[in-house]
Protein backbone atom coordinates (compact mmCIF):
# COMPACT_ATOMS: atom_id res chain seq x y z
CA UNK A 1 0.00 0.00 0.00
CA UNK A 2 1.71 3.82 -0.72
CA UNK A 3 2.13 6.09 1.89
CA UNK A 4 -0.41 8.22 0.76
CA UNK A 5 -2.94 5.23 0.87
CA UNK A 6 -2.33 4.38 3.96
CA UNK A 7 -2.43 8.11 5.05
CA UNK A 8 -6.06 8.34 3.85
CA UNK A 9 -7.64 5.93 5.04
CA UNK A 10 -5.74 6.30 8.74
CA UNK A 11 -7.62 10.16 8.33
CA UNK A 12 -10.83 8.12 7.50
CA UNK A 13 -10.62 5.97 10.49
CA UNK A 14 -9.60 8.61 12.44
CA UNK A 15 -13.22 10.10 11.14
CA UNK A 16 -15.07 7.22 11.64
CA UNK A 17 -13.85 6.81 15.62
CA UNK A 18 -14.98 10.59 16.08
CA UNK A 19 -18.53 10.86 16.03
CA UNK A 20 -19.42 14.55 15.66
CA UNK A 21 -21.50 14.14 18.81
CA UNK A 22 -17.89 13.52 20.63
CA UNK A 23 -16.71 16.52 18.34
CA UNK A 24 -19.03 18.62 19.83
CA UNK A 25 -18.13 17.35 23.44
CA UNK A 26 -14.20 17.87 23.44
CA UNK A 27 -15.06 21.09 21.77
CA UNK A 28 -17.25 22.25 24.71
CA UNK A 29 -15.01 20.95 27.51
CA UNK A 30 -11.82 22.89 25.86
CA UNK A 31 -13.67 26.11 25.87
CA UNK A 32 -15.08 25.61 29.49
CA UNK A 33 -11.69 24.91 30.46
CA UNK A 34 -10.17 27.91 28.13
CA UNK A 35 -8.45 25.83 26.19
CA UNK A 36 -9.26 28.15 23.29
CA UNK A 37 -6.19 27.10 20.90
CA UNK A 38 -6.92 23.55 21.25
CA UNK A 39 -10.88 23.89 20.32
CA UNK A 40 -10.02 25.82 17.51
CA UNK A 41 -7.70 22.70 16.18
CA UNK A 42 -8.98 20.06 17.39
CA UNK A 43 -10.52 18.53 14.53
CA UNK A 44 -6.84 19.07 12.67
CA UNK A 45 -5.05 17.83 15.86
CA UNK A 46 -7.24 14.01 15.85
CA UNK A 47 -6.62 13.81 11.83
CA UNK A 48 -2.90 14.63 12.68
CA UNK A 49 -2.72 11.97 15.33
CA UNK A 50 -4.63 9.29 13.47
CA UNK A 51 -2.76 9.81 9.97
CA UNK A 52 0.69 9.53 12.04
CA UNK A 53 -0.31 7.04 14.28
CA UNK A 54 0.59 8.89 17.35
CA UNK A 55 1.32 7.57 20.86
CA UNK A 56 -1.26 8.56 23.52
CA UNK A 57 0.98 10.79 25.61
CA UNK A 58 2.97 12.30 22.30
CA UNK A 59 -0.80 13.15 21.38
CA UNK A 60 -1.45 14.80 24.77
CA UNK A 61 1.76 16.39 24.42
CA UNK A 62 1.13 17.91 21.87
CA UNK A 63 -2.02 19.42 22.41
CA UNK A 64 -0.72 20.42 25.78
CA UNK A 65 2.46 22.10 24.34
CA UNK A 66 0.44 24.05 22.35
CA UNK A 67 -1.92 25.83 24.39
CA UNK A 68 0.94 26.42 26.77
CA UNK A 69 2.93 27.95 23.86
CA UNK A 70 -0.24 29.83 22.84
CA UNK A 71 -0.97 30.99 26.19
CA UNK A 72 2.62 32.42 27.06
CA UNK A 73 2.75 34.60 23.88
CA UNK A 74 -0.74 36.03 24.96
CA UNK A 75 0.41 36.49 28.38
CA UNK A 76 3.50 38.44 26.51
CA UNK A 77 1.87 40.32 24.41
CA UNK A 78 -0.76 41.67 27.09
CA UNK A 79 2.39 42.29 29.61
CA UNK A 80 4.12 44.36 26.82
CA UNK A 81 0.83 46.13 26.24
CA UNK A 82 0.54 47.04 29.93
CA UNK A 83 4.13 48.44 30.40
CA UNK A 84 3.65 51.27 28.42
CA UNK A 85 6.93 50.88 25.90
CA UNK A 86 7.33 54.25 23.61
CA UNK A 87 8.64 51.41 20.55
CA UNK A 88 9.01 47.80 21.03
CA UNK A 89 13.06 46.94 20.28
CA UNK A 90 14.52 43.38 21.26
CA UNK A 91 17.99 43.52 22.50
CA UNK A 92 18.29 41.33 19.40
CA UNK A 93 18.15 44.62 17.41
CA UNK A 94 20.65 46.49 18.95
CA UNK A 95 23.91 47.45 16.96
CA UNK A 96 26.53 46.65 20.18
CA UNK A 97 29.39 47.29 16.77
CA UNK A 98 28.47 50.85 16.60
CA UNK A 99 28.44 52.04 20.38
CA UNK A 100 32.02 50.02 21.26
CA UNK A 101 31.79 51.70 24.68
CA UNK A 102 29.15 49.19 25.97
CA UNK A 103 30.31 46.13 27.31
CA UNK A 104 28.69 43.33 26.03
CA UNK A 105 28.97 40.48 28.30
CA UNK A 106 27.57 43.23 31.28
CA UNK A 107 24.68 43.63 28.94
CA UNK A 108 23.85 40.08 28.24
CA UNK A 109 24.21 39.60 32.31
CA UNK A 110 22.02 41.54 32.51
CA UNK A 111 19.65 40.32 30.22
CA UNK A 112 19.36 36.82 32.12
CA UNK A 113 17.37 39.25 34.68
CA UNK A 114 19.60 37.87 37.64
CA UNK A 115 19.80 42.02 38.55
CA UNK A 116 15.74 41.39 38.78
CA UNK A 117 16.00 38.62 41.28
CA UNK A 118 18.69 40.69 43.15
CA UNK A 119 16.64 44.05 43.51
CA UNK A 120 19.49 45.98 42.02
CA UNK A 121 19.28 48.84 39.57
CA UNK A 122 20.37 49.40 36.28
CA UNK A 123 21.40 53.21 35.59
CA UNK A 124 22.11 54.13 32.01
CA UNK A 125 24.25 57.37 31.03
CA UNK A 126 24.99 59.36 27.93
CA UNK A 127 24.47 61.75 25.48
CA UNK A 128 21.43 61.46 23.55
CA UNK A 129 20.40 59.33 20.69
CA UNK A 130 23.15 56.32 21.80
CA UNK A 131 20.84 53.83 22.74
CA UNK A 132 19.61 54.33 26.18
CA UNK A 133 15.86 54.04 25.80
CA UNK A 134 16.49 51.39 23.56
CA UNK A 135 18.61 49.38 25.89
CA UNK A 136 15.79 50.34 29.03
CA UNK A 137 13.30 48.67 26.42
CA UNK A 138 15.28 45.95 25.69
CA UNK A 139 16.07 44.69 28.90
CA UNK A 140 11.61 45.16 30.01
CA UNK A 141 11.33 43.04 27.25
CA UNK A 142 13.58 40.45 28.54
CA UNK A 143 12.13 40.77 32.22
CA UNK A 144 8.65 40.32 30.59
CA UNK A 145 10.00 37.61 29.29
CA UNK A 146 11.50 35.99 32.04
CA UNK A 147 7.51 36.30 33.41
CA UNK A 148 7.78 39.56 35.58
CA UNK A 149 5.75 42.87 35.39
CA UNK A 150 7.14 45.72 34.04
CA UNK A 151 6.22 49.50 33.37
CA UNK A 152 8.28 51.91 31.82
CA UNK A 153 7.57 56.14 31.87
CA UNK A 154 9.72 59.03 31.44
CA UNK A 155 10.89 60.92 34.79
CA UNK A 156 9.14 64.09 33.17
CA UNK A 157 5.52 62.29 33.08
CA UNK A 158 6.14 60.75 36.26
CA UNK A 159 6.62 63.47 38.34
CA UNK A 160 3.44 64.93 36.77
CA UNK A 161 1.13 62.07 37.15
CA UNK A 162 2.60 62.37 41.46
CA UNK A 163 2.23 65.83 40.97
CA UNK A 164 -1.22 66.21 39.95
CA UNK A 165 -2.40 62.80 42.24
CA UNK A 166 -0.98 64.76 45.55
CA UNK A 167 -2.76 68.05 44.45
CA UNK A 168 -6.11 66.00 44.26
CA UNK A 169 -5.05 63.99 47.42
CA UNK A 170 -4.62 60.46 45.56
CA UNK A 171 -0.68 60.23 46.14
CA UNK A 172 -1.01 56.60 47.58
CA UNK A 173 -2.52 55.25 44.97
CA UNK A 174 -0.42 56.62 42.37
CA UNK A 175 3.08 55.71 44.32
CA UNK A 176 1.36 51.99 43.80
CA UNK A 177 1.12 52.05 40.70
CA UNK A 178 4.83 52.69 40.63
CA UNK A 179 5.77 50.22 43.09
CA UNK A 180 3.44 47.61 41.81
CA UNK A 181 5.19 46.29 38.56
CA UNK A 182 8.37 44.58 39.52
CA UNK A 183 10.23 46.57 37.44
CA UNK A 184 10.11 50.06 36.50
CA UNK A 185 12.35 52.16 34.00
CA UNK A 186 12.39 55.43 34.28
CA UNK A 187 13.65 57.21 31.45
CA UNK A 188 15.07 60.60 30.84
CA UNK A 189 16.03 62.09 33.88
CA UNK A 190 17.45 64.95 33.28
CA UNK A 191 15.95 66.19 30.09
CA UNK A 192 13.84 68.30 31.89
CA UNK A 193 14.28 70.56 35.86
CA UNK A 194 12.28 69.48 38.27
CA UNK A 195 10.73 71.91 40.69
CA UNK A 196 11.15 71.10 44.71
CA UNK A 197 7.84 69.33 45.22
CA UNK A 198 8.82 66.73 42.06
CA UNK A 199 11.63 66.37 43.59
CA UNK A 200 10.55 65.50 46.86
CA UNK A 201 7.77 62.89 45.32
CA UNK A 202 10.37 61.19 43.56
CA UNK A 203 12.03 60.73 46.45
CA UNK A 204 9.34 59.23 48.35
CA UNK A 205 8.53 56.76 45.23
CA UNK A 206 12.78 55.92 44.92
CA UNK A 207 12.36 54.99 48.94
CA UNK A 208 9.46 52.78 48.68
CA UNK A 209 11.25 50.69 45.84
CA UNK A 210 14.43 50.93 47.19
CA UNK A 211 15.37 47.17 48.43
CA UNK A 212 12.48 45.54 46.94
CA UNK A 213 11.67 46.60 43.47
CA UNK A 214 14.66 47.28 40.91
CA UNK A 215 14.47 49.95 38.18
CA UNK A 216 15.95 51.29 35.27
CA UNK A 217 16.78 54.65 34.76
CA UNK A 218 18.46 56.45 32.33
CA UNK A 219 20.10 59.81 32.32
CA UNK A 220 21.90 62.54 29.82
CA UNK A 221 23.11 63.95 33.15
CA UNK A 222 26.46 62.63 35.02
CA UNK A 223 25.20 62.02 38.79
CA UNK A 224 27.37 65.60 39.20
CA UNK A 225 25.15 67.47 37.66
CA UNK A 226 21.90 65.50 39.61
CA UNK A 227 21.76 68.53 42.09
CA UNK A 228 20.69 70.70 39.41
CA UNK A 229 18.57 68.11 37.65
CA UNK A 230 16.63 68.33 40.83
CA UNK A 231 16.50 71.51 42.04
CA UNK A 232 18.35 70.65 45.09
CA UNK A 233 21.65 69.15 46.33
CA UNK A 234 20.10 67.20 49.26
CA UNK A 235 17.49 65.59 48.06
CA UNK A 236 19.44 64.40 44.96
CA UNK A 237 22.05 63.01 47.01
CA UNK A 238 19.46 60.70 49.21
CA UNK A 239 18.25 60.00 46.05
CA UNK A 240 21.72 58.99 44.96
CA UNK A 241 22.46 57.43 47.74
CA UNK A 242 19.55 54.33 47.73
CA UNK A 243 20.03 54.22 43.75
CA UNK A 244 23.06 53.26 43.89
CA UNK A 245 23.83 51.51 46.90
CA UNK A 246 22.74 47.97 44.73
CA UNK A 247 23.40 49.54 41.19
CA UNK A 248 24.94 48.70 37.99
CA UNK A 249 25.81 51.81 36.13
CA UNK A 250 26.16 52.11 32.64
CA UNK A 251 28.19 54.88 31.01
CA UNK A 252 27.68 54.50 27.00
CA UNK A 253 30.09 57.21 25.12
CA UNK A 254 29.53 57.36 21.42
CA UNK A 255 28.33 58.96 18.56
CA UNK A 256 24.07 59.22 18.58
CA UNK A 257 22.93 56.53 16.08
CA UNK A 258 20.71 59.18 14.84
CA UNK A 259 23.35 60.94 13.41
CA UNK A 260 24.52 57.34 11.79
CA UNK A 261 24.12 58.39 8.10
CA UNK A 262 25.12 61.55 8.78
CA UNK A 263 28.56 61.24 10.46
CA UNK A 264 28.88 58.13 7.69
CA UNK A 265 28.43 61.10 5.13
CA UNK A 266 31.25 63.26 6.96
CA UNK A 267 28.12 66.19 7.71
CA UNK A 268 28.79 66.20 10.91
CA UNK A 269 31.45 65.42 13.47
CA UNK A 270 31.97 62.30 15.69
CA UNK A 271 32.37 62.38 19.41
CA UNK A 272 35.81 61.50 19.53
CA UNK A 273 36.51 64.67 17.92
CA UNK A 274 34.25 66.99 19.78
CA UNK A 275 34.15 66.03 23.33
CA UNK A 276 32.77 69.31 24.30
CA UNK A 277 28.97 68.35 22.47
CA UNK A 278 26.37 68.98 25.37
CA UNK A 279 25.81 65.76 27.15
CA UNK A 280 28.84 64.27 25.67
CA UNK A 281 30.85 64.41 29.45
CA UNK A 282 29.63 61.70 32.08
P1 LIG B 1 18.72 57.70 23.67
O1 LIG B 1 17.62 57.21 24.53
O2 LIG B 1 20.09 57.42 24.20
O3 LIG B 1 18.57 59.16 23.32
P2 LIG B 1 17.51 55.93 21.76
O4 LIG B 1 17.57 54.63 22.47
O5 LIG B 1 16.19 56.61 21.71
O6 LIG B 1 18.63 56.91 22.30
O7 LIG B 1 18.05 55.71 20.27
C1 LIG B 1 17.65 56.55 19.19
C2 LIG B 1 17.21 55.67 18.03
O8 LIG B 1 18.32 54.97 17.51
C3 LIG B 1 16.18 54.63 18.42
O9 LIG B 1 15.33 54.41 17.33
C4 LIG B 1 17.04 53.39 18.69
O10 LIG B 1 16.32 52.20 18.46
C5 LIG B 1 18.16 53.55 17.69
N1 LIG B 1 19.44 53.06 18.18
C6 LIG B 1 20.29 53.68 19.03
N2 LIG B 1 21.42 52.99 19.20
C7 LIG B 1 21.29 51.87 18.44
C8 LIG B 1 22.13 50.74 18.19
N3 LIG B 1 23.37 50.66 18.74
N4 LIG B 1 21.66 49.78 17.36
C9 LIG B 1 20.44 49.88 16.79
N5 LIG B 1 19.61 50.93 16.98
C10 LIG B 1 20.01 51.91 17.79
MG1 LIG C 1 15.95 58.22 25.14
Amino acid sequence: MSRSKTTASATAAAAAMTTPAQLERLGEHLRKLRLLKSSERLEAMLQHAAAHELPYAEFLEQVLGEEVAAKMSKNIAMRTAMARFPFVKPLETFDFDYQPSIDRKQLHSLASGHFIEHGDNVIVLGPPGVGKTHLAVSLGLKAIEAGYRVLFTTAAALIEKLTKAHAEGRLEDKLKIYTAPRLLIVDEIGYLPIDRQGANLFFQLISRRYERGPMILTSNQSFGAWGEVFGDRVIATAILDRLLHHAVTMNIRGNSYRLKDKLKAGLVRSHDDNSSQPGGEI
